[in-house]
């Protein structure tokens, strides 16, 4: 963004080399597999039009979003390699999709308008049909397998629509100890040979979550869908981004906005549910949950000057505080770069899941409008 200041209050800097190294790590460890980047929700936060080009760079064949509404951004941005929407309403515009090439997931009921669209506007669609081996989301069940098949077979014989592919996602792939992982592959595996049995032939059959593409290779088949590993996060509890040799590929970084020094029982943020202990130092770091930084992250910690210091208190809207300890020189630090999480010697992103209760996908997904990118 050319508008932004050389140094922003706040900012989100995004390493495009790091998202094309994730890509190439991907493309190479599951090869002979085609790799979708999946780029929803702004690219996890990372900025879905400037991720989908570096990924489509570094190898990445396929682009993956959830709306369709996304997919026509993402066209309307240049990005033409094929494309996959996979979560609609009565009210998505199918037309819209099937005009700009958008390949539809399909779980059932949004055949039949598809179809209308496709008529609509001559142009037989592109539909990859979801099956639900267990998540208990979006997908057909078992039960509904047969009346799906034959209504795409039909519809595909009219020539109103074409089965490029047949998919489904996985509930527990992070986990990989637990036996419904292989439940799963099972049941993708009979709903393929059931599309067989019915006449179709998707060429594109697809199951692997970045979880599932990083440790299970017999889950590829002819293309693994890549989130998180695309971001260089790490879908495993206790495994790191450089284990899996996959680097972060978002900095946040603000600048103190007030120092003081307070006495010992000075309590801080709303609730006064932290006290100090002993005289010390508070930094005020301008980043709060309207930015993204979850309220309930207590404790998360920042990188300044070379150490590293808890965040103490509540995190308001706008702002949260660090204990910098009793001896930080307060003149100095005013202003000094903060870093929440990514780069050299600072937290992991992991660290600020830990201390909000969930995962990394949340942390850098929920990084809000107001916090200015950079792509770097
Ligand atoms: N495929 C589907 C259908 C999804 O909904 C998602 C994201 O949740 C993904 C793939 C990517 O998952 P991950 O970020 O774990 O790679």
């Amino acid at each position: 963004d050319p508008s932004l200041p050389a140094e922003p209050e706040r900012l989100a800097s995004i390493d495009l080399c790091a998202i094309r190294h994730n890509i190439r790590q991907i493309v190479a460890r599951t090869s002979p597999a085609a790799v979708m980047s999946v780029v929803k929700a702004n690219a996890y936060g990372h900025g879905a039009v400037p991720v989908a080009k570096a990924a489509l760079e570094a190898g990445a064949t396929w682009i993956g979003a959830a709306h369709v509404a996304e997919g026509l951004a993402l066209r309307a941005a240049g990005i033409d390699a094929p494309l996959l929407c996979w979560l609609h309403t009565e009210a998505t515009d199918f037309a819209a999709g099937i005009t700009a090439g958008i390949d539809l997931g399909v779980s059932g009921w949004e055949l039949e308008g598809i179809a209308s669209a496709a008529r609509a506007v001559r142009i037989p669609a592109r539909v990859h049909l979801k099956i639900d081996t267990g998540l208990g989301r979006n997908g057909s069940t078992r039960a509904q397998w047969p009346a799906l098949l034959e209504r795409a077979a039909q519809l595909e014989a009219d020539g109103v629509l074409r089965v490029v592919g047949i998919f489904s996602h996985f509930a527990v792939a992070d986990e990989p100890e637990r036996p419904e992982t292989d439940e799963q592959l099972q049941a993708f595996r009979e709903a393929v040979a059931q599309a067989r049995e019915a006449g179709l032939e998707p060429q594109v059959r697809h199951l692997a979550n970045s979880p599932a593409l990083l440790s299970r290779p017999d889950t590829h088949f002819d293309l693994v869908r890549c989130g998180l590993a695309t971001y260089g996060l790490s879908p495993f509890e206790g495994v790191t981004s450089a284990d899996l040799k996959l680097r972060p590929a978002m900095r946040l970084s603000t600048r103190l906005a007030n120092v003081k020094r307070v006495p010992a029982g000075h309590g801080v943020s709303y609730g006064l549910r932290y006290s100090t202990d002993r005289e010390t130092v508070f930094g005020l770091v301008p980043l709060g949950y309207a930015d993204g930084v979850p309220r309930v992250s207590e404790g998360g910690p920042v990188l300044i000057n070379g150490s590293v210091y808890p965040s103490v208190g509540r995190v308001a809207m706008d702002q949260f505080v660090v204990d910098l300890g009793p001896d930080a020189d307060e003149d100095a630090l005013l202003g000094a770069e903060t870093v929440l999480f990514g780069g050299e010697g600072a937290p992991a992103v992991e660290e600020w899941a830990r201390a909000a209760g969930t995962l990394n996908y949340e942390i850098v997904t929920r990084i809000s409008e107001r916090v200015p990118r950079r792509w770097l």
